[in-house]
């Protein structure tokens, strides 16, 4: 299995009902049926072409391309589970479910990165060296990055509680400066959708070892319970009183707490 790759050992459902296959040379355009295909019952001539609801496919290779500002879709070249030749490429939208938590690959320090650049680390207001990161896909379907360092024990935590019939789903992972820097200048000035955020250079997911869990509903919800439970295990600990969903990567103080009966600092 790999850790930074996990797309390529997973098996996915299709559980869109309009999962259009996409043009290879460019994804953001639709394949059509043309005259003289062998049309699948149902299709027509113009119609678009499109993965059945429910087909358990693996995929080969993927695509990332923004779409927006912030925002970025995953595209996938798929073929079936059961083995043949590939379909084609489509939105990993379309497995809608069971693309979250799966991981895109690694992105190493670019040679000569500074400070304030997209791997930096940073603690307490201080620059603390380069990371490499996981990209990672969110409740949301958007894609998050963490620390390469806790992707395994955050992949195993999370295998667990599915096998408990817990969901998992990330919110939140590493910030880059510049990304707290607008999450704190939006917070500052008052900005609708912006939480209280930290100073840039002093949150603790800009250091890697945050993670930001849906825990809908907090204290009581199934996915709390589960990780006040069980976290602590995969040395996962929750830090900050107020924050029922962030939880830390600290090894040492997870086993201090879980000796002691308890799941937080
Ligand atoms: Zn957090």
């Amino acid at each position: 299995m790999s850790i930074s790759e996990s797309f390529l050992d997973t098996i996915f459902t299709v559980t869109d009902p309009d999962a259009r296959l996409r043009k290879p040379g460019a994804l953001f355009e639709f394949e059509t049926w043309r005259a003289g295909d062998a049309l699948p019952a149902g299709a027509a001539v113009g119609g678009f072409k499109t993965i059945p609801k429910n087909s358990k496919v693996k995929v080969e290779q993927i695509k990332i391309e923004p779409s927006g500002s912030q925002s970025k879709i995953v595209f996938a070249l798929v073929a079936p589970a059961a083995g043949g030749a590939a379909l084609g490429w489509t939105s990993t939208r379309n497995f809608s479910g069971s693309f979250r938590n799966v991981t895109l690959g690694k992105i190493a320090p670019a040679p000569g990165a500074g400070q304030f650049g997209p791997n930096a680390a940073w603690k307490g207001g201080a620059y603390q060296g380069q990371i490499t990161l996981v990209q990672i896909v969110d409740r949301t379907l958007e894609i998050e990055y963490l620390s390469e360092a806790i992707v395994e024990p955050y992949q195993k935590m999370v295998a667990a509680a599915a096998a408990d019939g817990i969901a998992i789903l990330l919110n939140s992972g590493f910030r880059t400066y510049a990304n707290q820097k607008y999450l704190y200048e939006g917070y500052v000035a008052g900005r609708p959708g912006f939480n209280k955020a930290a100073k840039p250079g002093s949150s603790n997911h800009q250091h890697g070892i945050a993670l930001d869990i849906d825990t809908a509903g907090g204290l009581g919800s199934p996915t709390y319970d589960w990780l006040a439970k069980h976290a602590t295990r995969f040395g996962f600990i929750r830090t900050v009183p107020s924050e029922a969903w962030h939880w830390e990567h600290r090894p040492a103080a997870a086993a201090t707490a879980r000796a002691a009966g308890k799941h937080q600092l």
